[in-house]
């Protein structure tokens, strides 16, 4: 077989994308990015994302050596474990890290913003912004041709769609494959981290990440993001020298000039969508957003609720958690989809970037093959395409199940049996080290393990 490196065209700068184009770049494999936001920074809301040591590897895999070590330099203080509450901040169980396969090694806290920031550096040349991918046509030399606004028509060897949930090439691709609603809304905020929000963590000033559990079936979750520079963006004393180095670099000054993130909490709250009379609140009611979560939450912790109303109003995320229908198998072509856009997952196990990440990482080994002409492109899309409904169906099936969304159909006297279950297992659990440390590896297995 004759090696020829394709063309590849990506839908959407995101996670997975940004990856897939670095692993494509390095490999010398031709790759443009069409992205829908007008600017670097369109569309980012700086939540923490947990990378796995699966996530870890894809980025390893495909980013240059030095932006590697940038991604590290970037991500917050590592955390110590996971305390498990109830709404009123009373202990249920607590996973020391400690006790997890790995120690928690390769888990990297960081902030969706910052590592965007990061997965940009070197890409200037490749990605467009400005460019809604709208559709495609497949043309009979076996290229494809990608519509978007903002300039012509693009075309290639293989379309990437990219383009997260709402993707407009998956619609197009597997008219079948849909999204099931769970029923649940996720609300979200972040408050700037300082002593006094420290304080009313359920885990005081030590804390790492929290989950509530409310005694009606809705779930809080808390994160602490400590960077490793201060609000000045100076890179703080202390910090580990490789990471000094990092943000000393070129690459590091134009990180820390364009990036505005700085330490944060940030908080979450699942509950069902009944629960909100008139309909879930829109996120572009900030005010009636906040005040939704006081009252949803008037019976928990007063220090809960005070974090709430230190949260900035433009950090608000209001979610609608939708889960993907199970992938049809497809025959393989110049089109393929790659993350969110392929398998939209609950945030139930922390593993939707984490699957994307990899996605990248497997597609673009399949295209330096294709590249050194050992295999042909339809072939390693095909091996890809088969590979990941494998690993990404066990995700989003993990991600629903610990997510709980019965919760949305349970009457109240149900949700009362299952909330006394629920606390009883865990207060038990916390008390043999032995069952800790299973929960704790299942907790990671959809993250860190290959699965096939
Ligand atoms: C609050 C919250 C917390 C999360 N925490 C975690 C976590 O801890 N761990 C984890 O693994 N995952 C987490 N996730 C999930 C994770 O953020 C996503 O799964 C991940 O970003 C998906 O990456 P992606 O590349 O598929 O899509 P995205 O990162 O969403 O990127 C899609 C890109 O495509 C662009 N785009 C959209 N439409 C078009 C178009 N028509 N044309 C061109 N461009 C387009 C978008 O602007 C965007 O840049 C979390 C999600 C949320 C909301």
């Amino acid at each position: 077989m004759s090696a020829r490196a394709p063309r590849v065209i990506i839908a959407g700068a995101g996670t997975g994308g940004l990856c897939l184009a670095h692993g494509l770049r390095r490999a010398g494999i031709e790759v443009v990015v069409l992205e829908r936001d007008r600017h670097r920074t369109g569309g980012l809301q700086g939540y923490r994302v947990g990378i796995s040591p699966n996530g870890a590897r894809a980025l390893r895999a495909c980013l240059p050596p030095q932006l590697y070590a940038l991604f590290e330099a970037s991500t917050g203080d590592a955390y110590d474990g996971m305390l498990m509450c109830t709404e009123r901040y009373r202990e249920l169980l607590a996973l020391p890290y400690a006790e997890l396969p790995g120690g928690g090694d390769d888990e990297h806290n960081v902030s969706r913003a910052t590592l965007h920031q990061v997965l940009l550096r070197g890409l200037t040349d490749v990605v467009h912004f400005g460019r809604t991918v709208t559709g495609y046509a497949e043309n009979q030399d076996g290229t494809v041709t990608v519509h978007a606004d903002g300039g012509a028509d693009v075309t290639g060897d293989l379309l990437v769609g990219a383009d997260g949930a709402n993707s407009r090439v998956r619609p197009r691709l597997l008219p079948g494959a849909g999204h099931t609603s769970t029923g649940l809304v996720g609300i979200g905020g972040r408050a700037p981290l300082d002593m006094r929000t420290l304080e009313l963590l359920p885990g005081g000033p030590s804390s790492g990440i929290t989950l509530l559990f409310d005694r009606h079936g809705g779930v809080g979750i808390t994160h602490v993001m400590r960077m490793r520079w201060d609000d000045e963006h100076v890179p703080r004393t202390g910090i580990e020298p490789r990471h000094a180095a990092a943000l000393a670099s070129p690459l590091g000054r134009e990180l820390l000039a364009a990036d505005t993130t700085t330490d944060f909490v940030s908080w979450g709250l699942t509950v069902p969508a009944h629960w909100f009379p008139d309909g879930p609140p829109s996120r572009d009611d900030t005010p009636g957003v906040f005040a939704d979560v006081g009252r949803l939450t008037s019976g928990w912790d007063p220090r809960w609720q005070e974090l709430v109303h230190r949260s900035a109003p433009e950090s608000a995320v209001v979610i609608d958690i939708r889960t993907s229908d199970p992938l049809p198998d497809w025959t393989p072509g110049p089109v393929t989809l790659l993350g969110d856009a392929a398998h939209t997952m609950t945030p139930g196990r922390g593993a939707g970037a984490n699957t994307a990440l990899r996605d990248a990482r497997e597609l673009r080994d399949r295209l330096v093959r294709v590249r050194d002409g050992e295999l042909d492109l339809r072939t390693a899309v095909g091996e890809y395409e088969a590979l990941m409904r494998r690993y990404s169906a066990v995700a989003v099936r993990e991600s629903l199940e610990f997510l709980n969304d019965d919760v949305a159909r349970r009457s109240p006297a149900a949700q009362a049996v299952a909330t006394t279950v629920q606390r009883t297992g865990m207060r038990l659990v916390n008390h043999v080290p032995a069952l800790r440390r299973r929960i704790a590896r299942g907790m990671q297995r959809v993250r860190d393990s290959e699965f096939v």
